[in-house]
Protein backbone atom coordinates (compact mmCIF):
# COMPACT_ATOMS: atom_id res chain seq x y z
CA UNK A 1 0.00 0.00 0.00
CA UNK A 2 1.23 3.16 -0.77
CA UNK A 3 0.14 4.91 2.17
CA UNK A 4 2.65 3.01 4.22
CA UNK A 5 5.40 4.91 2.90
CA UNK A 6 3.96 8.11 3.65
CA UNK A 7 5.63 10.40 6.22
CA UNK A 8 3.80 10.52 9.53
CA UNK A 9 1.94 13.84 9.94
CA UNK A 10 -1.06 14.02 12.76
CA UNK A 11 -2.31 16.66 14.03
CA UNK A 12 -4.49 17.89 17.32
CA UNK A 13 -7.09 20.28 15.97
CA UNK A 14 -8.86 21.83 19.00
CA UNK A 15 -11.81 24.25 18.61
CA UNK A 16 -11.13 27.36 21.08
CA UNK A 17 -14.86 27.07 22.54
CA UNK A 18 -13.24 27.22 26.22
CA UNK A 19 -11.06 25.17 28.46
CA UNK A 20 -9.40 21.88 26.78
CA UNK A 21 -10.66 18.95 28.50
CA UNK A 22 -8.66 16.45 30.28
CA UNK A 23 -9.78 14.30 27.51
CA UNK A 24 -8.61 16.58 24.97
CA UNK A 25 -5.08 16.47 26.32
CA UNK A 26 -4.99 12.94 25.67
CA UNK A 27 -5.97 13.07 22.58
CA UNK A 28 -2.71 15.32 21.96
CA UNK A 29 -0.50 13.32 24.35
CA UNK A 30 -1.49 10.00 21.95
CA UNK A 31 -0.78 12.33 19.10
CA UNK A 32 2.29 13.52 20.42
CA UNK A 33 3.98 9.72 21.25
CA UNK A 34 2.53 8.38 17.94
CA UNK A 35 4.45 11.24 15.85
CA UNK A 36 7.71 10.52 18.18
CA UNK A 37 7.57 7.21 17.80
CA UNK A 38 7.33 6.87 14.21
CA UNK A 39 9.24 10.05 14.08
CA UNK A 40 6.96 12.49 12.52
CA UNK A 41 5.52 15.62 12.57
CA UNK A 42 2.86 16.76 15.16
CA UNK A 43 0.85 20.18 13.60
CA UNK A 44 -1.16 22.24 16.21
CA UNK A 45 -4.56 23.54 13.96
CA UNK A 46 -6.89 25.95 15.49
CA UNK A 47 -10.41 24.90 14.78
CA UNK A 48 -11.94 27.80 15.09
CA UNK A 49 -14.61 28.28 12.12
CA UNK A 50 -17.73 28.52 14.43
CA UNK A 51 -17.93 31.85 15.44
CA UNK A 52 -20.90 31.43 17.93
CA UNK A 53 -18.89 29.22 20.05
CA UNK A 54 -15.51 31.19 20.27
CA UNK A 55 -14.66 31.91 23.37
CA UNK A 56 -11.52 34.32 24.06
CA UNK A 57 -8.54 33.19 25.87
CA UNK A 58 -9.28 29.37 24.69
CA UNK A 59 -6.23 29.31 22.34
CA UNK A 60 -3.57 31.05 24.99
CA UNK A 61 -5.33 28.57 27.41
CA UNK A 62 -4.10 25.88 25.24
CA UNK A 63 -1.08 26.69 24.43
CA UNK A 64 -0.25 27.41 27.90
CA UNK A 65 -1.58 23.95 29.03
CA UNK A 66 0.63 22.47 26.46
CA UNK A 67 3.60 24.51 27.85
CA UNK A 68 3.31 23.03 30.99
CA UNK A 69 2.98 19.58 30.09
CA UNK A 70 6.06 19.74 27.65
CA UNK A 71 4.54 18.72 24.89
CA UNK A 72 5.75 20.29 21.69
CA UNK A 73 4.54 20.58 18.26
CA UNK A 74 6.50 20.98 15.42
CA UNK A 75 4.24 22.86 13.08
CA UNK A 76 1.13 24.92 13.72
CA UNK A 77 -0.75 28.35 15.62
CA UNK A 78 2.42 29.83 17.39
CA UNK A 79 5.11 27.44 15.82
CA UNK A 80 5.27 28.18 11.81
CA UNK A 81 5.79 25.83 9.15
CA UNK A 82 5.08 25.85 5.61
CA UNK A 83 1.34 24.41 5.29
CA UNK A 84 -0.40 27.76 7.49
CA UNK A 85 -2.21 29.41 8.16
CA UNK A 86 -2.94 26.88 10.75
CA UNK A 87 -6.19 28.74 12.20
CA UNK A 88 -9.12 28.24 10.37
CA UNK A 89 -10.55 31.11 10.27
CA UNK A 90 -7.73 32.53 8.13
CA UNK A 91 -8.26 29.97 5.37
CA UNK A 92 -11.84 31.35 4.15
CA UNK A 93 -10.21 31.53 0.75
CA UNK A 94 -8.84 28.30 0.43
CA UNK A 95 -12.49 26.55 1.37
CA UNK A 96 -14.13 28.73 -0.74
CA UNK A 97 -11.90 26.53 -3.43
CA UNK A 98 -12.82 23.81 -2.36
CA UNK A 99 -16.80 24.29 -1.91
CA UNK A 100 -16.96 25.59 -5.43
CA UNK A 101 -14.97 22.11 -6.92
CA UNK A 102 -17.41 20.12 -5.24
CA UNK A 103 -20.53 21.93 -6.12
CA UNK A 104 -19.31 22.13 -9.82
CA UNK A 105 -19.18 18.96 -9.79
CA UNK A 106 -21.93 18.17 -8.63
CA UNK A 107 -20.97 16.50 -5.24
CA UNK A 108 -22.96 19.40 -3.10
CA UNK A 109 -26.11 21.82 -3.73
CA UNK A 110 -27.15 25.12 -2.33
CA UNK A 111 -29.79 24.68 -0.14
CA UNK A 112 -32.35 28.15 1.16
CA UNK A 113 -34.06 26.91 3.36
CA UNK A 114 -35.10 29.38 6.64
CA UNK A 115 -34.48 28.24 9.51
CA UNK A 116 -38.45 28.38 9.76
CA UNK A 117 -39.28 26.17 7.26
CA UNK A 118 -36.62 23.50 8.35
CA UNK A 119 -38.45 23.60 11.81
CA UNK A 120 -41.67 22.79 10.38
CA UNK A 121 -40.12 20.24 8.20
CA UNK A 122 -39.14 18.48 11.65
CA UNK A 123 -42.25 19.19 12.86
CA UNK A 124 -44.29 17.93 10.11
CA UNK A 125 -42.29 14.41 9.60
CA UNK A 126 -41.00 12.58 13.06
CA UNK A 127 -37.19 11.79 12.60
CA UNK A 128 -36.46 14.05 9.86
CA UNK A 129 -33.43 14.05 8.26
CA UNK A 130 -32.44 16.19 5.13
CA UNK A 131 -31.59 13.48 2.96
CA UNK A 132 -32.47 11.78 -0.57
CA UNK A 133 -35.97 11.03 0.73
CA UNK A 134 -36.78 14.49 1.59
CA UNK A 135 -34.54 16.75 -0.10
CA UNK A 136 -36.56 17.23 -3.03
CA UNK A 137 -39.41 18.83 -0.86
CA UNK A 138 -37.35 21.29 0.39
CA UNK A 139 -36.28 24.42 -0.97
CA UNK A 140 -32.68 23.58 -2.49
CA UNK A 141 -31.14 24.23 -6.31
CA UNK A 142 -31.82 20.23 -6.87
CA UNK A 143 -35.38 20.71 -6.34
CA UNK A 144 -35.99 23.93 -7.48
CA UNK A 145 -35.79 25.01 -11.41
CA UNK A 146 -32.31 26.66 -12.32
CA UNK A 147 -33.72 29.88 -12.54
CA UNK A 148 -35.14 30.38 -9.32
CA UNK A 149 -32.07 29.26 -8.01
CA UNK A 150 -30.47 32.06 -10.08
CA UNK A 151 -32.86 34.49 -8.87
CA UNK A 152 -32.16 33.70 -4.95
CA UNK A 153 -28.70 34.20 -5.65
CA UNK A 154 -29.37 37.43 -7.47
CA UNK A 155 -31.49 38.40 -4.41
CA UNK A 156 -28.52 37.73 -2.24
CA UNK A 157 -30.65 35.27 -0.39
CA UNK A 158 -29.10 33.07 2.16
CA UNK A 159 -27.78 29.94 1.71
CA UNK A 160 -25.72 26.98 2.80
CA UNK A 161 -24.07 24.53 0.91
CA UNK A 162 -24.92 20.55 1.80
CA UNK A 163 -23.43 17.55 0.93
CA UNK A 164 -25.04 15.15 -1.78
CA UNK A 165 -25.27 12.04 0.22
CA UNK A 166 -26.07 8.94 -2.12
CA UNK A 167 -28.05 6.77 -0.43
CA UNK A 168 -27.12 2.93 0.16
CA UNK A 169 -23.83 2.88 0.05
CA UNK A 170 -22.02 0.97 2.20
CA UNK A 171 -19.21 3.35 3.67
CA UNK A 172 -16.09 1.44 5.78
CA UNK A 173 -13.66 3.18 7.83
CA UNK A 174 -10.62 1.23 8.45
CA UNK A 175 -9.73 2.38 12.53
CA UNK A 176 -7.29 1.29 14.07
CA UNK A 177 -8.41 0.58 16.75
CA UNK A 178 -11.77 -0.55 15.96
CA UNK A 179 -11.75 -2.23 12.98
CA UNK A 180 -13.55 -1.75 10.23
CA UNK A 181 -16.47 0.28 10.59
CA UNK A 182 -19.57 -0.32 8.38
CA UNK A 183 -21.90 2.50 7.52
CA UNK A 184 -24.50 2.67 5.29
CA UNK A 185 -24.98 6.06 3.99
CA UNK A 186 -29.10 5.78 3.78
CA UNK A 187 -28.55 7.06 7.43
CA UNK A 188 -26.52 10.30 7.12
CA UNK A 189 -27.52 13.38 6.01
CA UNK A 190 -26.65 16.09 3.76
CA UNK A 191 -24.45 17.82 6.02
CA UNK A 192 -24.31 21.37 5.71
CA UNK A 193 -20.58 22.08 4.87
CA UNK A 194 -20.34 25.87 4.44
CA UNK A 195 -22.69 29.05 5.46
CA UNK A 196 -22.94 31.90 3.08
CA UNK A 197 -24.07 34.09 6.12
CA UNK A 198 -20.50 34.11 7.74
CA UNK A 199 -18.48 32.99 4.63
CA UNK A 200 -17.47 30.06 6.70
CA UNK A 201 -16.87 26.11 6.21
CA UNK A 202 -18.49 23.85 8.99
CA UNK A 203 -16.25 21.96 10.83
CA UNK A 204 -16.49 18.59 8.63
CA UNK A 205 -15.06 20.59 5.08
CA UNK A 206 -12.86 22.78 6.91
CA UNK A 207 -11.23 19.75 8.73
CA UNK A 208 -11.00 17.32 5.67
CA UNK A 209 -9.54 20.00 3.43
CA UNK A 210 -7.36 20.72 5.75
CA UNK A 211 -6.02 17.25 6.69
CA UNK A 212 -5.66 16.95 2.97
CA UNK A 213 -3.86 20.16 2.61
CA UNK A 214 -1.40 19.56 5.56
CA UNK A 215 -1.12 15.82 4.23
CA UNK A 216 -2.34 14.46 7.48
CA UNK A 217 -1.23 10.38 7.31
CA UNK A 218 -3.03 9.73 10.47
CA UNK A 219 -6.05 11.22 12.48
CA UNK A 220 -5.64 10.22 15.87
CA UNK A 221 -8.67 11.54 17.55
CA UNK A 222 -11.60 10.73 20.70
CA UNK A 223 -14.59 8.35 20.22
CA UNK A 224 -17.01 11.43 20.14
CA UNK A 225 -15.54 11.90 16.62
CA UNK A 226 -16.11 8.90 15.29
CA UNK A 227 -19.66 9.34 13.84
CA UNK A 228 -18.05 12.05 11.68
CA UNK A 229 -16.09 9.53 10.04
CA UNK A 230 -18.60 7.81 7.62
CA UNK A 231 -18.82 11.76 6.11
CA UNK A 232 -15.46 12.55 6.21
CA UNK A 233 -14.69 9.07 4.16
CA UNK A 234 -17.46 10.38 1.51
CA UNK A 235 -15.59 13.72 1.35
CA UNK A 236 -12.60 12.24 0.59
CA UNK A 237 -13.91 10.28 -2.42
CA UNK A 238 -15.84 13.40 -3.59
CA UNK A 239 -12.58 15.30 -3.70
CA UNK A 240 -11.05 12.40 -5.12
CA UNK A 241 -8.46 11.91 -2.54
CA UNK A 242 -8.97 8.29 -1.25
CA UNK A 243 -5.47 7.59 -1.97
CA UNK A 244 -3.87 10.42 0.33
CA UNK A 245 -6.83 9.26 2.94
CA UNK A 246 -5.87 9.89 6.70
CA UNK A 247 -5.98 6.94 8.48
CA UNK A 248 -8.19 6.86 11.90
CA UNK A 249 -7.81 5.68 14.93
CA UNK A 250 -10.31 6.79 17.17
CA UNK A 251 -9.48 6.81 21.33
CA UNK A 252 -11.74 5.22 23.51
CA UNK A 253 -13.75 7.44 25.92
CA UNK A 254 -12.78 9.13 29.60
CA UNK A 255 -15.72 7.32 31.43
CA UNK A 256 -16.73 8.49 34.87
CA UNK A 257 -14.73 6.89 37.85
CA UNK A 258 -17.28 4.38 38.57
CA UNK A 259 -16.82 3.63 34.99
CA UNK A 260 -20.88 4.47 34.41
CA UNK A 261 -21.13 7.32 31.79
CA UNK A 262 -18.95 9.34 29.86
CA UNK A 263 -16.79 12.01 32.35
CA UNK A 264 -18.00 15.11 33.25
CA UNK A 265 -16.39 18.29 34.56
CA UNK A 266 -19.83 17.80 36.93
CA UNK A 267 -17.74 14.74 38.49
CA UNK A 268 -14.74 16.41 38.85
CA UNK A 269 -16.55 19.00 41.04
CA UNK A 270 -18.58 16.42 43.06
CA UNK A 271 -15.39 14.06 43.74
CA UNK A 272 -12.95 16.66 44.42
CA UNK A 273 -10.20 16.63 40.99
CA UNK A 274 -9.85 18.82 38.28
CA UNK A 275 -10.93 17.75 34.38
CA UNK A 276 -8.79 20.49 33.14
CA UNK A 277 -4.82 20.81 33.02
CA UNK A 278 -5.22 24.29 34.00
CA UNK A 279 -7.95 26.53 36.03
CA UNK A 280 -9.63 28.31 34.30
CA UNK A 281 -11.83 31.40 34.39
CA UNK A 282 -14.86 31.59 32.27
CA UNK A 283 -14.56 35.36 30.46
CA UNK A 284 -18.34 35.24 30.92
CA UNK A 285 -19.69 34.32 33.87
CA UNK A 286 -16.67 34.80 36.08
CA UNK A 287 -16.61 31.33 37.40
CA UNK A 288 -13.19 29.29 38.12
CA UNK A 289 -12.86 25.60 37.65
CA UNK A 290 -9.96 24.03 38.99
CA UNK A 291 -6.76 22.62 36.92
CA UNK A 292 -4.41 19.82 37.57
CA UNK A 293 -1.21 22.53 37.77
CA UNK A 294 -3.22 24.82 40.02
CA UNK A 295 -3.79 21.94 42.52
CA UNK A 296 -0.17 20.85 42.60
CA UNK A 297 0.15 18.18 40.22
CA UNK A 298 3.39 17.77 38.27
CA UNK A 299 3.46 17.89 34.85
CA UNK A 300 5.19 14.30 34.75
CA UNK A 301 2.49 12.61 36.46
CA UNK A 302 -0.42 13.92 34.40
CA UNK A 303 1.17 12.87 31.41
CA UNK A 304 1.83 9.37 33.08
CA UNK A 305 -1.65 9.07 34.23
CA UNK A 306 -3.30 9.82 31.19
CA UNK A 307 -0.49 7.75 28.79
CA UNK A 308 -2.51 4.88 30.48
CA UNK A 309 -6.08 5.80 30.40
CA UNK A 310 -6.69 3.67 27.23
CA UNK A 311 -3.24 2.83 26.02
CA UNK A 312 -1.47 0.10 27.74
CA UNK A 313 1.64 -1.19 27.63
CA UNK A 314 1.26 -4.71 27.89
CA UNK A 315 3.85 -5.24 31.01
CA UNK A 316 3.42 -4.44 34.80
CA UNK A 317 5.30 -1.16 34.17
CA UNK A 318 3.36 2.22 34.98
CA UNK A 319 5.82 4.63 35.56
CA UNK A 320 7.20 6.13 32.31
CA UNK A 321 8.98 8.60 31.18
CA UNK A 322 8.01 10.62 28.07
CA UNK A 323 10.76 9.57 26.45
CA UNK A 324 10.37 6.18 27.06
CA UNK A 325 6.47 6.39 26.35
CA UNK A 326 7.36 8.01 22.80
CA UNK A 327 9.47 4.23 22.65
CA UNK A 328 6.78 1.93 23.45
CA UNK A 329 3.90 3.57 22.36
CA UNK A 330 1.31 2.34 19.93
CA UNK A 331 -1.82 2.83 18.45
CA UNK A 332 -3.03 -1.09 18.37
CA UNK A 333 -2.27 -1.50 22.46
CA UNK A 334 -4.77 1.21 22.59
CA UNK A 335 -8.32 -0.32 23.48
CA UNK A 336 -11.87 0.02 22.18
CA UNK A 337 -13.49 0.16 26.09
CA UNK A 338 -13.74 3.27 27.50
CA UNK A 339 -11.60 4.12 30.48
CA UNK A 340 -12.40 4.93 34.03
CA UNK A 341 -11.01 7.65 35.18
CA UNK A 342 -9.35 6.54 38.10
CA UNK A 343 -8.55 10.04 39.73
CA UNK A 344 -6.93 8.37 42.73
CA UNK A 345 -4.17 6.94 40.49
CA UNK A 346 -3.22 10.46 39.34
CA UNK A 347 -2.11 10.98 43.10
CA UNK A 348 -0.71 8.39 42.99
CA UNK A 349 1.65 9.02 40.84
CA UNK A 350 1.71 12.78 41.64
CA UNK A 351 3.23 11.04 45.05
CA UNK A 352 6.03 8.61 42.72
CA UNK A 353 7.01 11.42 40.48
CA UNK A 354 7.70 13.42 43.99
CA UNK A 355 9.68 10.59 45.25
CA UNK A 356 11.78 10.30 41.58
CA UNK A 357 12.56 14.68 41.70
CA UNK A 358 15.82 15.60 43.46
CA UNK A 359 15.18 17.63 46.84
CA UNK A 360 16.58 20.75 44.94
CA UNK A 361 14.46 20.04 42.00
CA UNK A 362 11.31 20.44 44.55
CA UNK A 363 12.40 23.18 46.09
CA UNK A 364 11.80 26.09 44.44
CA UNK A 365 8.05 25.05 44.92
CA UNK A 366 8.68 24.43 48.23
CA UNK A 367 9.69 27.88 48.50
CA UNK A 368 6.93 29.87 47.34
CA UNK A 369 4.74 27.70 49.63
CA UNK A 370 7.09 28.70 52.45
CA UNK A 371 6.38 32.36 51.21
CA UNK A 372 2.57 32.07 50.63
CA UNK A 373 2.95 31.07 54.33
CA UNK A 374 4.97 33.87 55.47
CA UNK A 375 8.31 32.26 55.97
CA UNK A 376 11.45 33.25 54.14
CA UNK A 377 14.18 31.11 54.67
CA UNK A 378 17.16 30.29 52.43
CA UNK A 379 17.14 27.90 49.75
CA UNK A 380 19.24 25.16 52.05
CA UNK A 381 17.42 24.75 54.89
CA UNK A 382 14.07 23.99 52.26
CA UNK A 383 15.58 21.60 50.31
CA UNK A 384 17.00 20.13 53.77
CA UNK A 385 12.97 19.90 55.05
CA UNK A 386 12.62 18.55 51.54
CA UNK A 387 14.60 16.05 51.97
CA UNK A 388 13.13 14.93 55.44
CA UNK A 389 9.42 15.10 54.47
CA UNK A 390 8.98 14.16 50.82
CA UNK A 391 8.70 11.04 51.05
CA UNK A 392 5.24 11.65 53.65
CA UNK A 393 3.21 13.41 50.72
CA UNK A 394 1.50 13.53 47.38
CA UNK A 395 1.61 16.95 46.71
CA UNK A 396 4.34 19.64 47.69
CA UNK A 397 1.14 21.60 49.11
CA UNK A 398 0.63 19.04 52.01
CA UNK A 399 4.62 19.93 52.77
CA UNK A 400 3.37 23.07 55.06
CA UNK A 401 0.97 21.56 57.45
CA UNK A 402 3.51 18.83 57.84
CA UNK A 403 7.01 21.34 57.82
CA UNK A 404 5.69 24.42 59.38
CA UNK A 405 7.39 23.57 62.79
CA UNK A 406 10.23 23.53 60.80
CA UNK A 407 10.00 26.90 60.21
CA UNK A 408 7.73 28.33 63.11
CA UNK A 409 8.39 27.23 66.57
CA UNK A 410 4.90 26.44 68.68
CA UNK A 411 3.13 28.46 70.73
CA UNK A 412 1.04 25.90 71.96
CA UNK A 413 1.66 22.57 72.67
CA UNK A 414 -1.08 19.69 71.78
CA UNK A 415 -3.38 18.87 74.23
CA UNK A 416 -3.53 15.06 73.68
CA UNK A 417 0.16 14.35 73.38
CA UNK A 418 0.75 16.35 76.33
CA UNK A 419 -1.54 14.06 78.24
CA UNK A 420 -0.30 10.83 76.89
CA UNK A 421 3.55 11.99 76.43
CA UNK A 422 4.39 14.51 79.19
CA UNK A 423 5.14 12.49 82.19
CA UNK A 424 5.88 13.68 86.02
CA UNK A 425 9.55 13.16 85.77
CA UNK A 426 9.35 14.97 82.27
CA UNK A 427 10.29 18.61 83.44
CA UNK A 428 13.04 17.50 85.07
CA UNK A 429 14.56 14.95 82.55
CA UNK A 430 14.24 17.95 80.03
CA UNK A 431 16.08 20.59 82.31
CA UNK A 432 19.05 17.52 82.16
CA UNK A 433 18.78 17.50 78.26
CA UNK A 434 18.90 21.24 78.03
CA UNK A 435 22.29 20.97 80.13
CA UNK A 436 24.04 17.97 77.85
CA UNK A 437 22.57 19.40 74.39
CA UNK A 438 24.19 22.71 75.66
CA UNK A 439 27.40 20.85 76.17
CA UNK A 440 27.69 19.43 72.61
CA UNK A 441 30.07 21.19 70.06
CA UNK A 442 29.14 18.80 67.49
CA UNK A 443 25.55 19.69 67.09
CA UNK A 444 25.05 17.20 64.09
CA UNK A 445 22.72 14.21 63.88
CA UNK A 446 25.71 12.18 64.47
CA UNK A 447 27.34 14.40 67.19
CA UNK A 448 24.00 14.82 69.36
CA UNK A 449 22.95 10.99 68.92
CA UNK A 450 26.17 9.87 70.38
CA UNK A 451 25.67 12.18 73.48
CA UNK A 452 22.80 12.30 74.46
CA UNK A 453 22.17 8.52 73.93
CA UNK A 454 24.99 7.69 76.45
CA UNK A 455 23.46 10.41 78.39
CA UNK A 456 20.42 8.13 78.60
CA UNK A 457 21.97 5.23 78.94
CA UNK A 458 24.17 6.06 82.03
CA UNK A 459 20.81 7.81 84.03
CA UNK A 460 18.88 4.20 82.68
CA UNK A 461 15.90 6.61 81.70
CA UNK A 462 13.32 5.33 78.90
CA UNK A 463 14.61 6.12 75.66
CA UNK A 464 10.66 6.65 74.43
CA UNK A 465 10.38 8.82 77.81
CA UNK A 466 12.80 11.20 76.59
CA UNK A 467 12.43 11.10 72.85
CA UNK A 468 8.35 11.79 73.21
CA UNK A 469 8.75 14.62 75.80
CA UNK A 470 11.63 16.70 73.35
CA UNK A 471 9.32 15.98 70.41
CA UNK A 472 6.41 17.98 71.85
CA UNK A 473 8.78 20.75 73.07
CA UNK A 474 10.21 21.33 69.44
CA UNK A 475 7.12 20.30 67.70
CA UNK A 476 4.45 21.06 69.36
CA UNK A 477 2.83 18.04 69.01
CA UNK A 478 3.67 14.08 68.06
CA UNK A 479 4.48 13.96 64.55
CA UNK A 480 7.56 15.04 62.36
CA UNK A 481 11.00 13.26 61.86
CA UNK A 482 13.42 11.47 64.10
CA UNK A 483 14.30 14.12 66.68
CA UNK A 484 18.09 14.50 66.03
CA UNK A 485 17.03 15.59 62.25
CA UNK A 486 14.92 17.91 64.20
CA UNK A 487 17.28 19.29 66.63
CA UNK A 488 20.11 19.16 64.41
CA UNK A 489 18.19 21.45 61.46
CA UNK A 490 17.09 23.63 64.21
CA UNK A 491 20.21 24.44 65.65
CA UNK A 492 21.46 24.52 69.12
CA UNK A 493 20.13 28.14 70.07
CA UNK A 494 16.58 27.67 68.89
CA UNK A 495 16.51 23.82 70.23
CA UNK A 496 17.41 25.19 73.54
CA UNK A 497 15.20 28.03 73.21
CA UNK A 498 12.15 26.03 72.19
CA UNK A 499 12.95 23.79 74.94
CA UNK A 500 12.63 26.53 77.54
CA UNK A 501 9.33 28.05 76.40
CA UNK A 502 8.07 24.50 76.43
CA UNK A 503 9.48 24.47 80.23
CA UNK A 504 7.71 27.22 81.30
CA UNK A 505 4.33 26.41 79.69
CA UNK A 506 4.22 22.36 80.87
CA UNK A 507 5.88 22.44 83.82
N1 LIG B 1 -12.05 20.51 16.23
C1 LIG B 1 -12.31 19.16 16.65
C2 LIG B 1 -12.20 19.14 18.16
O1 LIG B 1 -12.46 20.12 18.76
C3 LIG B 1 -11.32 18.24 15.98
C4 LIG B 1 -11.80 16.85 15.82
C5 LIG B 1 -10.82 16.09 14.98
O2 LIG B 1 -9.72 15.83 15.48
O3 LIG B 1 -11.13 15.79 13.83
O4 LIG B 1 -11.87 18.16 18.78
Amino acid sequence: MATSFRPVRVRFAPSPTGPLHIGGVRTALYNYLFARKHGGKLIFRIEDTDSSRFVPGAEAYILEAFRWLGIDFDEGVSFGGDKGPYRQSERRDIYKEYVQQLLDSGKAYLAFDTPEELAAARAATPNFQYDATTRGTMRNSLALPDVETARLLKEGANYVVRFLVEPGQDIVVQDIIRGEVHINSSVLDDKVLFKAADELPTYHLANIVDDHLMEISHVIRGEEWLPSAPLHVLLYRAFGWEDTMPQFAHLPLLLKPDGKGKLSKRDGDRLGFPVFPLQWTDPVTGDTSRGYREDGYLPEAVLNFLALLGWNPGTEQEMFSLDELAEVFSLEKCSKAGAKFDYMKATWFNHEYILQKTDRELTPAFLRLLADNGVDTTEERACAVVGMMKSRVNFVKDLWPLCEFFFVAPTAYDEKTVRKRWKEQSPEQMRELMDVLAGIDDFSIRGQEAVVHAWIESKEYKMGDIMNAWRLMLVGEGKGPGMFDISAFLGKTETLERMKRALEVLA
